[in-house]
């Protein structure tokens, strides 16, 4: 470190830009292998419907093993996958994972659960994509009510034409459609009533919060009352506290999903749940501990 100080800041900064530049080189090459070393992992994160406390759905969301970093946030990785091509494969081993587990699940006999995939802008616009789900859809014979596609505002409003056109067929063929992230992108409510979707999902940015900024409350106040006016079912994302989520109730807010009720866990501390909880986190929100 004194010899680092000794030097000038253009040459850290020169050093620094090759360090990240090495890293990026060496997580592209480890991103290339991961699949084939099946280093990724799928987590689920309950969907808690506020007025019951049952859970409705879980959110299917990666993890990336890393065997020497430890987990890559997805965050890192996924932009990473989109740029150097890999967010196809990636996503349709996501996408194919999710919908296996939905079937194990139904095979053991517990009641269905909607399951949500993200879907990144890069994956959306591919062209492939109906077809790939179609695929998934037939071979693991999954009632498609039950899979539901997380798309995020910015994603949606790439193309609206596309996407107007996108989301009818994804529709048509029976899919839950979410527009997630909600709040954070430039829709207008003009394009917005043009999408065929089921539900709105409220940032984690205004729920965070949401009971002692009144800016926050009122956005969020605001996307459950565009959401009941549209008929859709609006989720708040990142609910941590007994506050935030007695607020949301206070707005008549659908649904929630945060660490207040479980983080994203495994798929086997899910089947322990559901197995124990009659599918109600109302008792016992730490249950997921
Ligand atoms: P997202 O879809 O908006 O997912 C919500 C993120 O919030 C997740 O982060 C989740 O772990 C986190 N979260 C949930 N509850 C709480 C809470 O109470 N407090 C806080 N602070 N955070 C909470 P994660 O898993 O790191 O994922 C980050 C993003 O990466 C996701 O944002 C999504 O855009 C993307 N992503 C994750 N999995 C996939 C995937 O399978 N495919 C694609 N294309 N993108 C994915
Ligand atoms: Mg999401
Ligand atoms: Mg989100
Ligand atoms: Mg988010």
């Amino acid at each position: 470190r004194a010899k680092k100080l000794g030097r000038n800041n253009s040459q850290l900064f020169a050093e620094e830009m090759h360090h990240e530049a090495l890293n990026q080189l060496t997580l592209e090459a480890d991103l290339r292998r991961a699949l084939i070393q099946e280093e990724f992992l799928l987590y689920y994160q309950p969907q808690v419907e506020i007025s019951t406390g049952r859970i409705v759905g879980l959110e299917a969301l990666i993890r990336w093993q890393h065997p020497k970093l430890g987990f890559v946030p997805p965050d890192q990785f996924i932009p990473l996958a989109e740029e150097i091509g890999l967010i196809a494969p990636i996503g349709q081993w996501v996408l194919q994972t999710a919908c296996i587990q939905h079937q194990s699940w139904q095979a053991e006999g517990l009641p269905p659960l909607r399951i949500a995939v993200n879907l990144s802008a890069r994956q959306f616009h591919q062209s492939q994509l109906i077809k790939i789900i179609l695929q998934t859809l037939e071979a693991t014979e999954i009632d498609p009510q039950y899979l539901e596609l997380e798309i995020t505002e910015s994603a949606a409003m790439q193309d609206v034409e596309f996407t107007i056109q996108t989301l009818q067929e994804l529709r048509e063929m029976g899919l839950h459609i979410t527009i997630d992230d909600f709040g954070t992108g430039y829709s207008s409510l003009n394009v917005l009533k043009h999408f065929p979707l089921n539900t709105l999902k409220i940032d984690r940015s205004f729920v965070q919060d949401i009971v002692e900024n009144s800016s926050d409350a009122a956005i969020a106040q605001t996307i459950v009352a565009l959401g009941q006016g549209l008929k859709l079912q609006v989720v708040a994302e990142g609910v941590e506290t007994p506050q935030q989520l007695s607020f949301l109730r206070s707005i008549h807010c659908d649904l929630a999903q945060g660490y207040y009720f479980c983080p994203p866990v495994p798929a086997i501390e899910i089947t322990q749940l559901l197995r124990q909880s009659d599918f109600s986190l109302k008792v016992n929100p730490s249950i997921c501990s």
